[in-house]
């Protein structure tokens, strides 16, 4: 007989191979495999500017809900420099509320870096997701904002499940595209310095490329891609090359492509 947890690893398997399938189906990617450009699918779907401003931070993590409220960075903010995530709370005064979220990534490696710097942490605080948890609310407190966290039940999946990752040199929100799979979102581009981007870049394609990702289900044929959104072609050379350089190691596993970011 096997083991409980055995049968429990064979159905999440099963599951993530059915959420790769439906990825394959989404009609942006039949589109891009058929060839056409993903500025020509986002032009025919004329999507017009929501009336709604960001006002939420939220991890670039795709179980997360992102919205035409939601302002994204992987992990909140939780890997940049001090000073970067203080000038970013600074020039977004829209945004009044902080979120950390179950089993976040960005959190982990956070926890992982301030550890090994010797960092001091509170006595209740043992684990990442504890780590993230403190941290956000620690910044909500210094900056004077909301702070909310989102459990692993308000998630869209319990798996990580993103076919690409989308990075907006505007705040843009993912569900003006139709047909879009799920991916990361990041709006760090609009707001930050290259080095962070690129090192935002390369951590969540890392995570989609891990075996908590669509992992060795990516291939060339069937690859992980990176959506650039650029506000005009200075932006979209220096993204594309930002990302070029980041993803390297990857090969033609990644597929960068990029539109004009229609409002
Ligand atoms: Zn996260």
């Amino acid at each position: 007989m096997r083991k409980i947890e055995e049968v429990d690893q064979t159905t999440e398997i099963k599951h993530v191979n059915d959420l790769w399938k439906k990825s394959n189906e989404a009609s942006v990617i039949v589109d891009l495999k058929n060839g056409l450009s993903l500025q020509d699918i986002i032009d025919k779907q004329k999507i017009i500017k929501p009336l709604a401003e960001p006002n939420k931070m939220v991890c670039a993590d795709g179980r997360c809900q992102h919205n035409e409220e939601t302002f994204c960075l992987a992990g909140s903010g939780i890997l940049l420099p001090d000073e970067d995530f203080k000038q970013i709370i600074k020039d977004h005064g829209n945004i009044k509320c902080l979120t950390s979220h179950d089993g976040c990534g960005a959190g982990k490696l956070a926890f992982e870096n301030f550890k090994s710097q010797g960092g001091i942490l509170p006595e209740n605080v043992l684990t990442a997701d504890e780590f993230a948890k403190w941290w956000t609310k620690s910044k909500a407190l210094e900056y004077g904002l909301d702070y909310e966290h989102i459990g692993a039940e308000k998630f869209n999946d319990p798996n990580h499940h993103e076919r690409g990752l989308l990075i907006n040199s505007i705040t843009f929100n993912p569900e003006l595209i139709k047909g879009l799979p799920n991916v990361f979102v990041s709006d760090l581009a609009s707001c930050s310095k290259d080095d962070n981007v690129a090192k935002e870049i390369s951590i969540l394609t890392s995570i989609a490329f891990s075996d908590h990702g669509f992992g060795s289900r990516i291939k060339e044929q069937e690859p992980f891609y990176i959506f650039i959104c650029a506000k005009n072609k200075t932006d979209q050379s220096r993204l594309t090359k930002i990302t070029e350089a980041a993803v390297s190691n990857y090969g033609t596993k990644v597929r960068i492509e990029g539109f004009f970011s229609p409002y």
